[in-house]
């Protein structure tokens, strides 16, 4: 089993999070260093390090990472305008939290590649 991680705390509600969205297997919520206009991390409820650690049985819980970015795009209507999606993986991907998350961001043109300079 994986050593919990801060967003485990957050998921179980023992450490407080602006929740946009959680269901049997994903949690999201606002970044706190938000950077864009919308920042949201969309997180696997199983503690599942880096995609590097990501199983076959992992298959369907990985697809619906998309299915509930798509949700949040359509909550935040910008399902039309646009948005992007980041998962940084391991050392040089420079993933700071151990635990898979999707980065959800939206809110004006984000410009190319990476995470926007400023929000
Ligand atoms: P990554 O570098 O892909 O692992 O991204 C980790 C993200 O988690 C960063 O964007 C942080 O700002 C965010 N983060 C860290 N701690 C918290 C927290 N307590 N609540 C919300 N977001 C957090």
């Amino acid at each position: 089993m994986s050593e919990e991680t801060i967003f485990t705390k957050i998921i179980k509600g023992e450490i407080p999070s602006k929740q946009v969205y959680h269901d049997d297997l994903v949690t999201a919520f606002e970044d706190i260093n938000p950077k864009a206009k919308h920042h949201i991390l969309i997180v696997t409820n199983k503690p599942i390090p880096t995609v590097s650690d990501v199983e076959q049985e992992d298959e369907q819980l990985m697809g619906h990472l998309f299915i509930v970015a798509r949700k949040i795009a359509e909550q935040l209507g910008v399902a039309k305008s646009g948005y992007r999606l980041i998962v940084n993986c391991g050392k040089d991907g420079c993933q700071e939290v151990p635990h898979i998350h999707m980065h959800f961001l939206a809110g004006g043109n984000l410009g190319l590649g990476g995470f926007p300079e400023n929000k």
